[in-house]
């Protein structure tokens, strides 16, 4: 179990109350083998450990990611053991049932869109931004993407909508914050951490 470094009281004050989400609902069932999810997936444990472990040590080394939805607006994230790439991508949800559908996606930070693509089988439309430094986002099962590979991202630029595209049971954003190729324990702001495995609401508060 993940522990993050700042303390947990810390971390649960930056939190709000949490949407109706089954903890144990899956949306994005184990994703086909040739797709890219599943590459991603197939990290070497050795070295996801070790990139783990160099992140947890320093906070301010890291890129500052907003929750990547309009201000204004409380997501439900949740995670669960199994989840493909990593149990620490997050699935996040706004209101019930499919809600979400064609809400606006926004970046997480300032950056350069690396891989616009469709992933049949797994993300379904994904969206992946370099923040420098090793450090990514991925957004998917997007309904539509409006950047292409190369495009420069603001800090808070719509890039798509919420989406059912790819491998899924229900349309949500699945999302990662990657570091050398590892899905990390995400960290929204300074000090909000995602609570795994969740439920837990998150708002956007800054960069809007
Ligand atoms: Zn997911």
């Amino acid at each position: 179990m993940f522990k993050p470094v700042l303390g947990a009281a810390v971390a649960l004050a930056a939190l709000t109350i949490a949407p109706a989400l089954s903890a144990s609902a899956v949306q994005d069932p184990a994703p086909a083998p040739q797709s890219y999810e599943a590459q991603r997936a197939a990290v070497p444990a050795a070295k996801a450990a070790a990139v783990r472990a160099q992140v947890a040590q320093s906070v301010t080394a890291r890129p500052l990611l907003r929750v990547p939805f309009r201000c204004g607006e409380t997501w439900s994230g949740a995670s669960r053991a199994g989840h493909s790439p990593s149990y620490y991508a997050v699935d996040l949800n706004w209101g019930s049932g499919s809600d979400d559908l064609g809400k606006p996606v926004k970046t997480s930070a300032a950056g350069t869109v690396v891989r616009s693509s469709y992933d049949a089988g797994g993300y379904g439309n994904y969206i992946e931004i370099a923040h420098g430094d090793g450090w990514h986002t991925l957004y998917a099962h997007l309904q539509n993407r409006g950047v292409a590979v190369g495009d420069h991202v603001t800090d808070s630029q719509q890039i798509g909508h919420v989406g059912g595209t790819g491998n899924v049971t229900a349309p949500h954003l699945h999302y990662e914050q990657i570091k050398d190729g590892v899905v990390v324990a995400a960290l929204f702001g300074t000090s909000t951490w995602v609570a795994y495995p969740g439920p837990a609401g998150y708002t956007r508060i800054r960069d809007c």
